[in-house]
């Protein structure tokens, strides 16, 4: 049976999950779906958070809800895990600490794993924005671990990139290295309640001080905020500079929020290719006969792989 996408207009959510599980498990029609979804997307604030396992993400999500909750805004909610190579399946399933929001019919809660074909954020995740966008949820959340390509990935998926950390988890200073100034509109320091917080919180003002001739003028300014996600201490304040960021993008900045579109659409198309163009080789990888055979001559010296990877890719139609 087709699925009704009228339904999903209306916000239905059982015609929504549907699709989504459809999407996850790559059929065809799911696709054809949100063919017709797609001129109905773009009214949704998507806001990414990303940090490191254990920094606090889920629970500083589950406070953001209620915060938007209260002010009556619709929530879409998607977690993505690292697939675990054993499990193959989403590594937290939904998130337990958000559960107390799955009665209310204004939130959607969505687990996806990363399939880990090319890294980064699953085709299915940016589908699946479709959908909550289509859906009329007012703000999308997506909660990500940050590991390596996860997190630039997120930054060009989110209107507003937040990026947390935790003091003394160790991994301050290298995630500052790995470029991670770069892609974040807002850093927070979670648990500050614990020792060394503030030095967290020095260290990477000194670092956005340290980039600021090499921003233009007029820059968004990267603010610092500490948090306390488990006792909903800083909560107010970080939603006010998301909704800042908002505000910067939407009225002082029509040319920034083009170029965001601009890369997330490029992004958006690359990965849709690369899925689909995957698609049409996964028989190569599952080790099928001529497959394994060319393995064998490659070995033997009969072939070489980068004839052989011609070959694969002559046979894609
Ligand atoms: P995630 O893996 O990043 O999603 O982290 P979680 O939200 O699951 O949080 C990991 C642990 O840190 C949980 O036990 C939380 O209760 C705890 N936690 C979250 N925020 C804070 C905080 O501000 N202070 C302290 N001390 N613990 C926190």
């Amino acid at each position: 049976m087709e699925l009704n996408f009228e339904k999903i207009l209306n916000g239905d959510i059982r015609t929504a999950a549907r699709l989504m599980r459809e999407l996850d498990d790559g059929m065809p029609r799911a696709f054809e779906t949100i063919k017709s979804l797609y001129r109905h997307t773009g009214r949704a604030y998507i806001i990414g958070f990303t940090g490191s396992p254990g920094v606090g993400k889920s629970t500083l999500v589950d406070q953001a809800i209620s915060y938007l909750r209260a002010q009556n805004k619709t929530v879409g909610v998607i977690a993505v895990d690292p697939t675990s190579p054993f499990s193959g399946g989403a590594l937290l399933g939904d998130r337990i600490r958000m559960q107390r929001h799955g009665t209310d019919e204004g939130v959607f809660i969505r687990s996806l794993a990363t399939r880990g074909q090319f890294g980064g954020l699953s085709r299915s995740t940016s589908a699946v924005v479709k959908v909550m966008d289509a859906m009329g949820k007012d703000v999308i959340i997506l909660e990500t671990v940050g590991v390596g390509q996860d997190e630039v990935d997120i930054a060009d998926a989110a209107h507003t990139s937040v990026v947390m950390m935790a003091p003394s988890m160790g991994d301050d200073i290298q995630a500052i290295k790995a470029g991670i100034l770069e892609i974040a509109n807002i850093l927070v320091v979670n648990k500050a309640d614990r020792e060394g917080a503030e030095r967290t919180a020095a260290e990477l003002r000194m670092m956005i001080e340290m980039g600021r001739n090499s921003r233009p003028p007029g820059a968004w300014e990267v603010p610092i905020l500490l948090t306390e996600a488990n006792r909903n201490v800083g909560m107010d304040r970080l939603m006010e500079a998301i909704e800042n960021h908002r505000q910067f993008l939407l009225k002082n900045n029509a040319a920034a929020l083009h170029r965001f579109e601009q890369t997330r659409t490029r992004k958006e198309l690359q990965n849709i290719v690369k899925g689909m163009l995957m698609e049409k080789i996964q028989w190569a990888f599952e080790g099928d006969k001529v497959f394994t055979d060319m393995v064998e001559q490659i070995i033997q010296k009969k072939l070489d792989p980068y004839t052989a990877a011609e070959k694969i890719i002559q046979q894609m139609d």
